[in-house]
């Protein structure tokens, strides 16, 4: 993924420093720029809630995913560690329960045709209206890179997520999709060498038809750093941003779910560009993004429960939007 710089963000650089200081809204930074944060600390910020606190959700099982998705080493694409990924997901996906749906395909890629795969968890509920959760399981191919945060962090949390929604009756049907491909095999991030998986998911639902039931895409992305500060994206959909960040806020998390907004290109894409709801949220403003430095040890189990928190908050919203949604069209 990458942040799309736009033009008021090019404020010069003393601005930007007043802004930080002063808890603005401005920012300059990117991933590579971020500001300079202290070496992180355990705090009691840090204790990790306890998931009767958190709507059930396990900040320490999901941790636990990440640590073994790291323990798998680089998980690129087409490669070996891939493969090991996918049957990590797949074999805790069965583990819980859940139907699982692995969707292989292949693509031209920078380094020639690639094999890769989604595995799609279809949750049946009372209603065909469904809710999508989106994470990508594949890393940056770089030199010794494992991604704790990308992708770790956000395949641990769709897997407790999985542990918690697949036993459950839900009134929505939910699918919660791992999504391979997501990285540029270039160093650089140019169309169409990147979000692989996503876009074949999305043509994919488009051609069976069950793109129409999407009512809401929930992209999770690098929410694990120990400092994490997810800002808007100003991609995604307003009603389904607002939604999310309500929700953090009166679930006390607007420390971390901040007002201020940046723009990025993400997994979200292919699904607004076929004008399905989509929000993305990731905190790509980190200073490891994309080093070998994105280790488990920059990560932290509470700022994965406080993702998970919020999404399992966020579910009887779209219930209810959905539910009077329907009740509109009655006649
Ligand atoms: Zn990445």
């Amino acid at each position: 993924m990458r942040i799309i710089f736009r033009r008021w963000t090019l404020v010069p650089f003393a601005a930007a420093l007043f802004l930080a200081a002063c808890g603005g809204n401005g920012s300059v930074t990117n991933g590579a720029t971020s500001e300079a944060a202290p070496p992180p600390a355990e705090t009691p910020q840090q204790t990790v809630p306890a998931p009767e606190k958190t709507g059930g959700f396990d900040g320490q099982r999901a941790f636990q995913h990440v640590a073994d998705l790291v323990t798998i080493g680089p998980r690129t694409a087409g490669t070996d560690g891939n493969h090991r990924a996918q049957d990590y997901i797949i074999s805790q996906l069965e583990g819980f329960g859940c139907p699982v749906d692995p969707e292989a395909f292949h693509t031209p890629t920078p380094i020639g045709d690639t094999e890769m795969k989604n595995i799609v968890v279809k949750i049946p509920g009372n209603s065909p209206d469904i809710v999508l959760f989106l994470t990508h399981y594949d890393t940056k191919r770089l030199p010794n890179f494992v991604g704790a945060d990308d992708s770790g962090s956000s395949t641990g949390v769709a897997l407790e997520l999985a542990r918690l929604l697949c036993p459950r009756k839900n009134a929505l049907t939910m699918w919660i999709a791992f999504l391979d491909g997501e990285e540029a095999f270039n160093v650089e991030w140019h169309d169409p060498d990147n979000t692989y998986g996503s876009r074949e998911l999305a043509a994919r639902m488009a051609i069976s038809g069950d793109l129409r039931r999407v009512k809401s895409v929930l992209l999770v992305d690098m929410i694990g750093s120990r400092d994490l500060r997810i800002k808007r994206d100003a991609n995604s959909t307003s009603w389904l941003t607002d939604m999310i960040w309500s929700t953090a806020s009166h679930l006390g998390y607007g420390d971390i779910f901040v007002s201020s907004s940046t723009a990025v290109e993400d997994d979200h894409i292919p699904f607004l560009r076929r004008s399905v709801p989509a929000v993305d949220i990731i905190d790509l403003e980190i200073p490891y993004w994309h080093t070998p430095q994105d280790t488990l040890d920059k990560l932290s189990p509470r700022s994965l429960a406080v993702v998970g928190h919020v999404l399992i908050a966020v579910v009887p919203q779209l219930e209810q939007k959905s539910a009077r949604a329907s009740a509109a069209l009655l006649p």
